[in-house]
């Protein structure tokens, strides 16, 4: 789970550089970097880039609104459908890499990639919904 960012103290009306709003939020300037290439508004043509107070609120509160979607063992949150959506034919790839578990599948109404990070014990409830091709990879150190 990546670390929780910081809403408070971001100035909607003011700008902030990738390392003031890396600072601001309490995440480093990469993840800020990867909220960029992942839709956070930067203005345009600024050298360096600045981020609107406002763009980058609403970045970070989109962010929350879609982890605490709610859904249900056999569902995903669909980013394209912004739904949680089930998995289409109900076939999800299980990908086991050390402790982490990973299901992966396709949405059933637009065929996005979904997919959820979900525990080894949940498994054999999941398939009972689900039909899963459990794939298990060594942790390659
Ligand atoms: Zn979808």
């Amino acid at each position: 789970m990546p670390k929780q960012a910081r809403l408070n103290g971001i100035k909607a009306f003011r700008t902030y550089t990738i390392q003031e709003a890396a600072e601001i939020t309490g995440v480093s300037p990469r993840t800020i970097r990867n909220w960029i290439a992942n839709g956070l508004l930067v203005m345009d043509g600024e050298r360096p880039v600045l981020i609107r107070g406002d763009d980058l609120r609403k970045f970070i509160k989109n962010q929350r609104a879609e982890r605490k979607c709610e859904t249900a063992p056999d569902e995903f949150y669909c980013v394209s459908c912004r739904k949680p959506r089930k998995a289409a034919e109900r076939f999800a790839d299980c990908t086991i890499i050390g402790a982490r578990v990973k299901l992966t599948a396709f949405c059933e109404v637009c065929e996005t990639v979904i997919s959820k990070p979900i525990t080894e014990a949940s498994i054999p409830e999941i398939r009972r919904t689900l039909t899963l091709t459990i794939k298990r990879h060594e942790t390659t150190l």
